[in-house]
């Protein structure tokens, strides 16, 4: 008899010892998957914060770089010359803005076509780029316009850029397009010792001195002379 319960006693145990190693596996079952769920997780949210920042990379470019021409576009241009203005003021560095706008552009894209028109308007973009380099950022402020600070300069040597510029776009080779026509932008400069240091101020000067290049006969350069209407 007992031997007997002896067995039963050592069934018993066997018993709950399997049933520990049931409920342990289970246990180890679980944290393995509460495990692979927190992974996974953490992995969709690691994914998901990676997503957002490409999108909001590609917002941002969008936002400061012209889809185009790849100039910046008008509001970073206008953001950047600021606060550069801003910061050249306290040092009162000598600078200009200088505005031109392609003449004769609807003609251009009338004559031959609007994607015509887009390769002007690149070719345009990067040969003034390639010309003043890597150090100058160029805005386009509207179709077929474009801006360039030009920083610590007096107004003769802005005049002088000016002017190399203008000759860059007229020697734009329309060859790849396989067609011949000729590509020329009238120029306004204004320059922050008679303007003052005011972004719109420096702009307007110079639109006003491109429209007189406009109405002067085109692919030329003007600069603002005044004083009085802005101070
Ligand atoms: P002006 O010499 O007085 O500057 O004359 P213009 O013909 O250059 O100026 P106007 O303002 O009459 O025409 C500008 C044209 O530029 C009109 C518009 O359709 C065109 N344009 C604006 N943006 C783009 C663009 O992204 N691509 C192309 N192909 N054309 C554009
Ligand atoms: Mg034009
Ligand atoms: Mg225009």
């Amino acid at each position: 008899q007992r031997i007997e319960s002896e067995v039963e006693v050592l069934d018993a145990e066997n018993k709950l010892l399997q049933t520990r190693a049931e409920l342990s596996k289970e246990r180890m079952e679980n944290t393995l998957l509460a495990l692979a769920l927190a992974l996974l997780f953490v992995g969709a949210l690691l994914y998901w914060a990676w997503r957002a920042r490409k999108i909001q990379a590609k917002l941002r470019h969008a936002a400061e770089v012209d889809f185009l021409t790849e100039a910046s576009t008008r509001g970073f241009f206008t953001g950047y010359a600021t606060e550069r203005l801003e910061k050249l003021k306290q040092k009162r560095t000598h600078t200009s803005m200088l505005l031109f706008d392609l003449d004769y552009f609807k003609r251009i894209n009338d004559s031959y076509g609007h994607e015509i028109g887009d390769w002007t308007l690149r070719a345009t973009a990067r040969a003034i780029k390639e010309f003043l380099g890597e150090h100058y950022v160029i805005g386009r402020m509207g179709g077929e316009e474009f801006a360039v600070l030009l920083e610590d300069m007096t107004a003769e040597q802005a005049l002088s850029i000016a002017e190399q510029c203008r000759n860059v776009v007229s020697s734009i080779d329309t060859e790849p397009t396989k067609l011949s026509f000729s590509i020329t932008a009238s120029f306004g400069v204004s320059d922050t010792s008679l303007v003052g240091f005011n972004f719109d101020n420096l702009m307007s000067a110079a639109d006003l001195a491109l429209y007189q290049s406009k109405q002067l006969g085109r692919n030329k350069v003007y600069e603002y002379k005044n004083t009085l209407s802005f101070a």
